[in-house]
C-alpha cells in the first residue's frame, strides 16, 4: 500500500516547482526570433531583471545554469593569474572557486566551515594582510543550499570597506535571489549571479550575471573572458542575435516572462515575507522534533538560517531512510545532503533538506511537514512531539 499517487511534489532546494502558469506560457509553438513578439518580450524582460536584482546595472542572460553563470562572471572579471579570495561557507562557495581554478585564477579560501555564515571581521582581517591587493575579487554565495547558511552581505560589503580593500564583491545569488532580501547597489555588489530553476520557478536552462561600473573596468583587462562569455556583446546590443551570442532560449524567455508577471502581481517584499514565513514554519516543526532524540539543524543559528532551505542531520542512515519513505509513501521527495561529507561515507546517509523557495505555499509546506512526521512515526525514528502543532501556528498567526 502506498499513498503516493497524486501530484509528486520535489520539495528539493532546486529544480523548485514550476507554476502551471509557466509551463502554459511556455507550451506554444516555436516564435520567430528576428522580428515581432520575441524581440519586444525580451526587452520588457530587463528592467523587471533589474528591479528582482535591486540594481540600476545591466543584467545579461546566458543560456547556462548556474554553473555557467559563475564562469561569466569570472571570465569577465579575472586574468590568468590572479587572485581571488573564497569566502569558505559551504559546497558552492567551494564550487565557485574550483571553477576559478579551472581558468587558471589562484584561489585562496577563507573557511568557515559547513556549519556557519561568514564572520566579516575575519574576512576585514584577511583583506588587510593583503596589503598589495592581489586579491581581485571577493566571491562569496548569499545562501548555500547545500549546509542551509545564510551569509549578511550588506555586513561582508561593510568589511571590506573597513579594509579599505579594492577588491570586487561577487555574490551567487543562486539559490537566493527572488527568496531572500537582496539589494544589489544598495549593498554594494559588484557582480551578482543567479540562475533560472530556484526563486525564479523555471526550469533550469538560464543563467543571469548583473554587473556595476566598477566590474566592467575590470572587464577591459581581463583575459580570461572569451566572445561566447562577454558580458559586453550581450549588453543592449545593436542586433537582437547578439543578446545570446546566437540563436535566443526562445520558450524559457516566454517562461521568464510570465515568472517575473507573477512575482510583480504579488509584490517583492511579499515574497522575500512568504518565505520567512514558511521557513519559520518550518524551523518550529523541526525544532520540536529535535526536542526529543536525535535530529538537529546544520545551521544552529536561527539569524543565519536561509529561508530557501533547511539542511537537517539525523542519524545515519535515517536521513535517507526518511526521504525514501517520503518518496514511496507521501509523494513527497526531500533533498539530499549534499557537500557534507562524501557520498560513499556512511555520514552521508544522516542528511535531509527540505526545498522551500519559489512557487511554495502554506499548504505544501504544511504537507510535507505532516508527511515528514507520518515518516518519523512509520520508521519509528526518535523525534519531539508538537512539530505540526508548531509549525501551524506560524501559518495562523499571518
Ligand atoms: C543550485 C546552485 C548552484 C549551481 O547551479 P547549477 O544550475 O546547478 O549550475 C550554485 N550556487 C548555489 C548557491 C546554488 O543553489
Amino acid at each position: 500500500m502506498s499513498l503516493a499517487q497524486g501530484r509528486h511534489y520535489l520539495a528539493i532546494p532546486g529544480p523548485s516547482v514550476v507554476p502551471d502558469r509557466v509551463l502554459a506560457a511556455m507550451h506554444r509553438p516555436a516564435p520567430n526570433i528576428y522580428t515581432g513578439e520575441l524581440l519586444e518580450l525580451t526587452h520588457s524582460l530587463f528592467p523587471d531583471l533589474r528591479q528582482l536584482a535591486g540594481t540600476r546595472h545591466e543584467p545579461v542572460i546566458y543560456i547556462a545554469n548556474g554553473h555557467g553563470a559563475w564562469e561569466a562572471a569570472l571570465a569577465n572579471t579575472l586574468s590568468r593569474g590572479d587572485r581571488v579570495l573564497v569566502v569558505g561557507t559551504g559546497r558552492f562557495a567551494a564550487g565557485w572557486g574550483q571553477i576559478a581554478t579551472g581558468m587558471g585564477v589562484e584561489v585562496e579560501t577563507l573557511e568557515f566551515g559547513l556549519r556557519a555564515a561568514a564572520d566579516p571581521q575575519a574576512l576585514t582581517e584577511a583583506l588587510a594582510a593583503d596589503r598589495d591587493h592581489a586579491i581581485r575579487a571577493v566571491l562569496v554565495v548569499q545562501v548555500d543550499t547545500a549546509s542551509g547558511v545564510r551569509n549578511d552581505i550588506r555586513a561582508l560589503r561593510r568589511a571590506m570597506d573597513e579594509a579599505e580593500h579594492p577588491a570586487l564583491l561577487m555574490v551567487d545569488c543562486i539559490a537566493s535571489m527572488g527568496v531572500e532580501r537582496f539589494e544589489m547597489d544598495a549593498w554594494g555588489v559588484d557582480v551578482a549571479v543567479t540562475g533560472s530553476q530556484k526563486g525564479l520557478m523555471l526550469p533550469p536552462g538560464l543563467g543571469f550575471v548583473f554587473y556595476n561600473e566598477r566590474a566592467d573596468r575590470a572587464r577591459d583587462r581581463a583575459n580570461c573572458v572569451t566572445a561566447y562569455w562577454d558580458w559586453r556583446a550581450r549588453t543592449n546590443p545593436e542586433i537582437y542575435y547578439q543578446y545570446f551570442c546566437g540563436t535566443p532560449p526562445t520558450h524559457m524567455l516566454f517562461g521568464l516572462r510570465e515568472s517575473l508577471d507573477m512575482i510583480a502581481e504579488e509584490g517583492l517584499q511579499n515574497v522575500w515575507t512568504r518565505h520567512q514565513i514558511l521557513a519559520h514554519a518550518v524551523w518550529e516543526a523541526c525544532e520540536a522534533w529535535g526536542s526529543e532524540g536525535p535530529m538537529e539543524f546544520n545551521i544552529a543559528d536561527r539569524a543565519r538560517r536561509s529561508h530557501a532551505v533547511t539542511s537537517m542531520r539525523l542519524t545515519a542512515p535515517h536521513g535517507t531512510e526518511l526521504r525514501e519513505w517520503l518518496t514511496a509513501n507521501a509523494g513527497v521527495t526531500l533533498g539530499i545532503g549534499i557537500g557534507m561529507v562524501a557520498p560513499e561515507d556512511p555520514e552521508w546517509h544522516r542528511f535531509f533538506r527540505i526545498g522551500h523557495m519559489g512557487h511554495v505555499n502554506a499548504h505544501m509546506v504544511l504537507g510535507t511537514l505532516a508527511s515528514i512526521d507520518a515518516g518519523l512515526k512509520a520508521l519509528s525514528l526518535p523525534h519531539g512531539p508538537g512539530a505540526l502543532e508548531a509549525a501551524a501556528r506560524v501559518v495562523a498567526q499571518v
